[in-house]
């Protein structure tokens, strides 16, 4: 089957089936394709919540879809693809979290999204990249344990310095594999591109970028601007997708090897799968799923 028949086939059935397929912007363009929406996580888990279907498919990584599930109990959520994790986000577990707290009893822990929801049961407050400096700023309490990102946390330590950071030695291992020298290398090629960069990247990354935000922002900075050259400090996909939505404009990757493997695993076969009831659905114990959505309900409240 050629793969336009393969996606062809996913889009009558999803119709005839009545199914969502939400799709991380860090998936393949023959993905995307077919998705009903595409964003980041957290867009993508309030965009579920508005959906008349009762199923939907994730294809991102796994906390996505748990997020998606904790959001909307009544749905049957499945995560394309299994083996799809993220090592950022399963580098801590609750027995870590709860030391620390013990150890640091008048610090609040915020944690950012990229984290299970069993972390996040003993985790206080939510942020996702886009609105962590405003969480942060609004909450009232100075003392912040951030978890697990340690790049985001100084970003935002940056950011608020008013506040007193612990942070955690966690990251996610595509964006901290990124060096200045990287972007030397790149801006000397390119001089006139406009460097944008994700705030999982490391300091030295991002303090020579012409902007730094979530996949989002960074998309709809290249797309609003007037500027025609940008290096794109994130996953690489992101280069592929702002090429078909920008065709006028010129996109180059900070480095090659900027691919994540965990959003690279999913395949149209592993939609067409779940689709037939082969995937796997996600199920999280109500107990859970109510201590996890208590985080994110406090990310509403300080307005994230
Ligand atoms: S790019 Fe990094 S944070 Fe995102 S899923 Fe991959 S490992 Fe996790």
């Amino acid at each position: 089957m050629l793969l336009r028949e393969i996606q062809d086939e996913i889009l009558r059935l999803k119709q005839e089936k009545d199914i969502a397929i939400l799709a991380h912007s860090y998936q393949s363009h023959e993905i995307t394709e077919v998705a009903d929406f595409v964003g980041d996580s957290y867009a993508l888990a309030k965009k579920a919540m508005t959906l008349t279907q009762k199923t939907v498919i994730l294809c991102g990584v796994r906390f996505m879809a748990e997020t998606v599930k904790i959001l909307s109990p009544e749905k049957t959520v499945y995560l394309a693809n299994s083996s799809a994790g993220c090592p950022m986000a399963e580098q801590f577990n609750k027995t870590d979290i709860e030391n620390l707290r013990a150890k640091h009893p008048d610090y609040t822990v915020v944690a950012y999204i990229n984290t299970t929801a069993e972390l996040k049961t003993v985790c206080d407050v939510c942020v996702t990249s886009s609105c962590a400096e405003q969480v942060i700023r609004s909450m009232p309490q100075d003392k912040i344990i951030f978890v697990p990102d340690i790049n985001l946390g100084t970003y935002c330590k940056n950011l608020v310095p008013e506040k007193d950071f612990i942070l955690l030695d966690g990251g996610c291992p595509i964006h901290a594999s990124m060096t200045e020298n990287d972007v030397f290398k790149v801006k000397k090629q390119y001089p006139s591109a406009v460097f944008l960069a994700h705030p999982e990247c490391k300091a030295e990354v991002t303090k020579q970028a012409d902007y730094t935000g979530s996949t989002t922002g960074i998309m709809e900075y290249a797309i609003k601007s007037d500027k025609k050259e940008f290096i794109i400090g994130t996953e690489n996909s992101i280069v592929e997708h702002l090429k078909y939505k920008c065709p006028d404009k010129k996109f180059f990757p900070l480095s090659n090897n900027f691919i994540c493997g965990d959003m690279a695993i999913t395949s149209v076969f592993d939609i067409l799968d779940c689709i037939n009831g082969k995937g796997e659905e996600i199920k999280i114990d109500e107990d859970t799923r109510i201590a996890a959505k208590k985080c994110i309900d406090k990310m509403i409240e300080y307005g994230g």
